[in-house]
């Protein structure tokens, strides 16, 4: 794989104030590629705390992925949902104890969803790289930049989880050590140079986890991806600690979040398994 520089300006905006000032003709979809059975023990960790006495309980969420389109830009993706492998078989085609299950209907792949709208996909952007959110590439273009934030990919572990880059030659990374500082939440990356769609960096979760904004002419659209899972991780201040690489730093992303949501309450928030609230 080559590993390339995603290239972008560095904004001169003050503050998120600033950001919603100037929105775009930019709208959000999600779409839903199966789901996954999750344990409410772990998405809300049990050891925080304010969670108090958290019973085991299977729940069965969505696993989303999102399409973001640009009146002059064009269609983007952000994350890749499932590809049609699911819909037989819940491992996706991968062998070994550490492959995940989900669940699949037809029609509701990630490439269905894009032929069905009509998507002529410009770019990828993925949150980080669990099966859950990239094993979608496997039946995506293949001629299009796909971007992660710069270290995830070296804790992308394709043997274990499956390679579901394969057929890439290079993928694109953010390097956020350069990007702009804002309080609460940052620091954040213009993706597409005018303001429209902003990459968050939100590490916890995986190392190189991030978050997006949509800044649209209606409100400003948070999708925090798996920085919380399901909206009673924002509501209970509690971040998950199943799936997750360090559950301090998760929590210390979720605080920035929350923190964020309450400074600015017109912005609208998805989960990375709940959609829009
Ligand atoms: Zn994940």
């Amino acid at each position: 794989m080559r590993l390339k520089r995603y290239i972008y300006r560095k904004t001169k905006v003050e503050n998120w104030t600033e950001v919603f000032q100037n929105p775009s003709q930019i709208t959000v979809r999600s779409f839903q590629t199966g789901t996954v059975k999750i344990n409410r023990r772990g998405t809300l960790n049990p050891d925080h705390p304010r969670a108090g006495d958290i019973q085991k309980e299977e729940l069965e969420v969505p696993i989303l992925a999102y399409w973001v389109h640009h009146e002059g830009k064009g269609d983007f993706l952000l994350d890749a949902g499932l590809d049609a492998s699911y819909i037989l078989d819940p491992h996706g085609g991968l062998e070994g104890s550490a492959v995940d299950e989900f669940k699949l209907g037809e029609h509701e792949n990630i490439s269905y969803h894009i032929r069905n709208n009509n998507i002529k996909l410009k770019t990828a952007f993925l949150s980080h790289l669990h099966a859950d959110h990239a094993a979608g590439i496997r039946e995506l273009p293949k001629d299009i930049p796909y971007v992660v934030s710069k270290g995830e990919y070296d804790a992308y572990q394709p043997e274990v989880n499956g390679n579901f880059l394969e057929g890439l030659e290079e993928l694109y990374e953010i390097d956020f050590s350069q990007a702009t500082e804002l309080t609460p939440l940052s620091p954040i990356v213009d993706l597409l140079g005018d303001g429209s769609l902003w990459a968050i960096s939100t590490p916890g979760h995986t190392q190189g986890h991030i978050s997006f904004l949509v800044n649209g002419m209606e409100m400003p659209i948070l999708l925090a991806m798996d920085a919380a899972f399901i909206h009673e991780n924002l509501e209970r201040g509690v971040a998950p600690s199943d799936y997750t690489w360090d559950v301090e730093m998760a929590q210390d992303t979720l605080d920035k979040v929350i923190e964020f949501l309450r400074e600015y309450p017109q912005v609208r928030v998805g989960a990375g398994h709940e959609d829009l609230k």
